[in-house]
This record gives structure tokens, C-alpha cells and sequence, in this order.
């Protein structure tokens, strides 16, 4: 349950952060997800008395019982957002209240306790005032922020949830997914493997979802495409989502989502596209769609793109797709007109050079 408990932040600063020369080295090639800043957040949590030492503190390893809960029941989840330098130079994060509510949706199904979403935010704040100079100036670079909560019980009862918990955020420079433009993927439609089931965790980011996936996607680059497309988990026939993306399906002016059904993420991109495409005019609509009505909606041309969405990426065309009966090529292979505009439309706002009339962005 959420607390209204106010925490306060114990400040201890790094006295080994790495000099102006050695982070400007890392940020001119940051790649994604290799480098770390000079800080992070650490909060604990104990039941009965709630979330407690809350700090900012060096980046480093912990120490932990090797009976620690999350090493064996995987009782842990995770959030992903960014900050942006804007063009006047202030630096800002996209929805981070939606991050917020969806970490306490992912919480509350893995018995973990929630955390105050002002809490969330703060933490944030607090890592990115305090390690600044990370956030790269780079047209398209990011500083990618990793919030998490790991169960930190020793023992191997596996009847009960932990009883104690902690919260960190880590962050880290990332580049552009794309250095030359917006590359369409290939992607392979799994039929060997289901990523989440009704009553399962689809919904929620926990990294079990992800370790379960790493098969599937090894599959999907053994058949020689990008990125793994999941299917429902009866008849390994309706569309649910692309590995670490959701998927938007483009019939002219209409748009196509998977609806959200519990089995697969509900993306902050995905959300902030459907409003998008209603302030553009376009009908947005969350159902479903089928493996045949994606090859039949290309064959016929009326199914004109399909693009995937997600922080990470932002949004990325599919260009062809494969499976064990054949394949196809989405268009002409290219990335769509209204992919590319509305990658434009949503990076003019994290990027500050469009306007923000859904006050999406948060100031640090
Ligand atoms: N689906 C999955 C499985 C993901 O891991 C992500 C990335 N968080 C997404 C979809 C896209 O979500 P978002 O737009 O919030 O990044």
C-alpha cells in the first residue's frame, strides 16, 4: 500500500567521481546501458515500518547473503525512462508519474510493497540534479534512468513474500538506437514460446518476463530477423508485443494497437502515441489483430505500415516479417510516412523543440 510517509534524502557525495575529461570520453560514445554515473539512489524498505534511509550515495557494487530472495525467486522488478537536455539546455523527463504508477502496478503483483509516487519522482530528480553533467548534449542522446526494487530476505521459504525490499535508481549515457537514421526491423513471430498468459505477469516489469524471453529472441536472430514478435498464448495467433516494444499497426488513417489485455506492457509510449494520433487527427483503436490479418492487410496494401514503440527506441519501423509458414515485407520495406512523423512528433517534445500541450515533460 501506498504510504503518505515523507522521506527525506541523506546526501553522500562521491569522492572518486570520474573527472570532466574521462566522462566526456564515455558521453561522445555512450552506447546503451554500459556506463554508469557517479551516483545512485538506495531507499530500504522493512514491513511494519515502512520505507526508511533513503540516500544518494557513490555508484557501486552491494553486498548481499547469497540466500538473498531475489536470487532465487526472482522477486524484483524495474522501470526505464530517460532525461533529455533540451535545446535552451534545461533538462527534463517524459512522464515520469507514469513510470511511477506503473512500478506500484508491477509492486502490487509481485506482493512488493509500492512506493509514494512523489517518492519515485524525487529520486529521479535528485539523481539527475546531483550527476547533471551525465546528461548528454548530443542531438538524440539521453541519460537512460533504471529505477528497480529487489526482495533482500535471507532464506529459502518460499511460501511468503520478503519482508524486507530496496528500492535504487542507477543511470546511464545512451546513444541514439539508430547512428544512421531510422533502420526498419525484421522480426520473427514466436510460436514455440509465449511470453505471458491471463493471471500471469505480463503487465507488470518484472525481470522474470525478460529472463523467460532471452530464448525466444535468440531464436529470432537464429532465423536471421532483429527482434521477436509474441503472440497470444492460446492459439499463437494474435498479435501482443515486440520484445521490449509495443506495436502499432497503420490502415490509412486508422491506427491499431493490441489492446491491453494483462499480458503484455502497457507502454508510456504506446499511451502517449494514441493521444498523439488523436491530436493529428488519425482514429487510434486498441483490439486485436491477427497474424493472417497482418499478412493479408500487406498483400492487399491496405495495411500500409507497422512500427514499434518504447523508450529505448522510440519508434522503430518493421519493415518484413517471418514465420515458420513464410514471410512478408510490410510496404515497400521502408519506413512509413507517419512513423517517421510521429517519431518526430514525440522526440520534438521530449527534445524540447516542439510544444508540450499535454504537459508531458518534467522539469529536473
Ligand atoms: N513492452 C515491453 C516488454 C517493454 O519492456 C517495454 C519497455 N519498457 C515496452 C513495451 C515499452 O514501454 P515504454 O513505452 O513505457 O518504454
Amino acid at each position: 500500500m501506498t504510504t503518505a510517509q515523507k522521506l527525506s534524502f541523506d546526501v553522500q557525495l562521491s569522492d572518486a567521481a570520474r573527472a570532466a575529461a574521462e566522462r566526456d570520453g564515455v558521453l561522445a560514445a555512450p552506447g546503451f546501458g554500459q556506463t554508469f554515473t557517479d551516483h545512485m539512489i538506495s531507499i530500504d524498505y522493512t514491513e511494519g515500518r515502512g520505507w526508511h534511509d533513503a540516500r544518494l550515495m557513490p555508484y557501486g557494487p552491494l553486498m548481499l547473503d547469497p540466500a538473498t530472495s531475489v536470487f532465487h525467486y526472482a522477486q524484483e522488478l524495474f522501470e526505464g525512462l530517460k532525461a533529455y537536455r533540451q535545446s535552451g539546455g534545461s533538462i527534463v523527463t517524459f512522464r515520469p508519474h507514469a513510470n511511477a504508477a506503473r512500478f506500484n502496478r508491477s509492486a502490487a503483483r509481485m506482493a512488493m510493497p509500492e512506493l509514494p509516487e512523489d517518492t519515485f519522482v524525487e529520486s529521479l530528480e535528485l539523481l539527475v540534479q546531483t550527476d547533471r553533467d551525465w546528461v548528454p548534449t548530443t542531438e538524440g542522446h539521453s541519460l537512460y534512468l533504471r529505477p528497480f526494487m529487489i526482495a533482500t530476505q535471507a532464506g529459502l521459504g518460499v511460501n511468503y513474500p520478503s519482508r524486507t525490499y530496496k528500492y535504487m535508481v542507477i543511470a546511464s549515457p545512451a546513444a541514439a538506437y539508430f547512428s544512421d537514421g531510422v533502420k526498419p526491423v525484421s522480426v520473427w513471430l514466436s510460436q514455440d514460446y509465449t511470453r505471458a498468459a491471463p493471471g500471469g505477469t505480463g503487465f507488470a516489469k518484472c525481470g522474470g518476463n525478460y529472463a523467460a524471453a532471452f530464448v525466444a529472441q535468440r531464436q529470432a536472430v537464429e532465423n536471421g530477423c532483429d527482434q521477436v514478435v509474441w503472440l497470444d498464448a492460446f492459439e499463437h495467433r494474435y498479435v501482443e508485443e515486440m520484445g521490449g516494444m509495443n506495436l502499432f499497426f497503420v490502415f490509412g488513417d486508422r491506427l491499431l494497437t493490441p489492446d491491453l489485455t494483462g499480458t503484455l506492457l502497457p507502454g508510456i509510449t504506446r499511451d502517449s502515441l494514441l493521444t498523439l494520433a488523436a491530436d493529428l487527427g488519425l482514429t487510434a483503436e486498441e483490439g486485436k489483430i491477427s497474424i493472417e490479418e497482418w499478412r493479408q492487410g500487406c498483400e492487399s496494401g491496405e495495411l500500409t505500415e507497422v512500427f514499434a514503440c518504447g523508450t529505448a527506441a522510440v519508434i522503430t519501423p518493421v519493415g518484413s516479417v517471418k514465420g515458420v509458414g513464410g514471410g512478408w515485407t510490410v510496404g515497400d520495406g521502408g519506413p512509413g510516412k507517419l512513423t517517421l512523423q510521429f517519431r518526430e512528433e514525440l522526440m520534438g517534445i521530449q527534445y524540447g523543440t516542439r510544444p508540450d500541450p499535454h504537459n508531458w515533460v518534467h522539469k529536473i
